[in-house]
């Protein structure tokens, strides 16, 4: 058994973006996919959990911009191809720009506000 497999989901889930990627749960007894990563399957309460790399790829499912300290940006849920659904940022394009359906890419940002790397997308289109 590695050791990431005995840890906590959520330092899993941060080695995964330490190194630039997003870690996301498939289910071994229902094969849902899990997303926040957790330690019982939120579909069936399994608690055969395993570790899988997201491609990064998804569609925007609902979008918002948020107003703060003078400056706009992008509040959005994406649904990754994998079949899981995150709150997220989409950004590199005008927030009121970001439309349902659209499809995005993953990118792994630090956050001048967080102490972590965080897990933004940007317009898969250039
Ligand atoms: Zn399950």
């Amino acid at each position: 058994m590695s050791p990431a497999a005995t840890s906590p989901p959520a330092t899993v889930f941060r080695e995964f973006l330490d190194s630039g990627r997003l870690g996301f749960q498939i289910c071994a007894s229902c094969e849902q996919s899990v997303f926040y990563p957790r330690v019982l399957c939120p579909h069936c309460g399994g608690q055969d959990l395993r570790w899988r790399e997201s491609a990064g790829t998804g569609t925007v499912y609902s979008t918002t911009t948020v107003c703060r300290r003078n400056e706009t940006y992008n509040v959005a849920l994406v649904d990754l191809d994998e079949g899981f659904r995150m709150m997220t940022r989409v950004e590199d394009t005008p927030p009121e720009d970001v439309r349902i359906g659209m499809r995005v890419l993953l990118q792994v940002r630090h956050d001048p506000d967080r102490s972590e790397p965080v897990a933004v997308f940007v317009p898969a289109e250039a």
